[in-house]
């Protein structure tokens, strides 16, 4: 399997959708982007990057 946001091999690799997120500032509100697609990250790219848990298989 290779992680799709660091390109890296690992066994495991989990389906997450990828998150923007827009830190607040002091004329702007903070912003959550959630993406529709589906994609799959390594362990340390779950930790690392914003993310949102995507149920395995199925649409
Ligand atoms: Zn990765």
């Amino acid at each position: 399997m290779t992680c799709e946001s660091c390109g890296a091999d690992d066994d495991t690799v989990y389906p997450v959708h990828r998150m923007y997120v827009t830190p607040a500032d002091w004329d702007t509100e903070g912003r959550e982007v959630v993406l529709d697609e589906v994609e799959r990250w390594c362990y340390a790219c779950c930790t690392h990057y914003p993310h949102r848990p995507a149920s395995a298989g199925g649409s």
